[in-house]
């Protein structure tokens, strides 16, 4: 695997209050039935944050290295990751666990 092959992805503010029309209610077991894993450690490549026991967010991401598809993704991050404030582009851990939106999306 070539460094090439890291996953990066740019965090997406607004998405996650109520009232933002990308809010999707239930979000976190929703994107652990589509495929996602529920780790335990922030998924950003180089953050050791813990993220056991209620402290995840599920991010929403869209990825910036612009080979892949521009479908925004969810991620699952420590808080500080998952920020508005957080516009840098961040590098994902290997085999980090990256569900569409859109399959999370209507899931009930
Ligand atoms: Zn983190």
């Amino acid at each position: 695997m070539s460094h090439n092959d890291r996953i990066f992805v740019q965090n997406i503010g607004g998405t996650g209050s109520a009232g933002s029309p990308y809010h999707i209610p239930g979000l976190s077991s929703k994107f652990v039935s589509a495929g996602g894993t529920a780790s335990g450690t922030c998924q950003v490549y180089g953050c050791g944050t813990s993220i056991a026991g209620g402290h995840h967010h599920t991010a929403h991401v869209r990825y910036v290295d612009g080979r892949r598809g521009g479908d925004w993704q969810l991620v699952r991050v420590c808080p500080k990751h998952n920020n508005r404030h957080n516009t840098e582009p961040m590098a994902l851990k290997k085999g980090a666990s990256v569900v569409s939106v859109n399959q999370v999306r209507g899931r009930k």
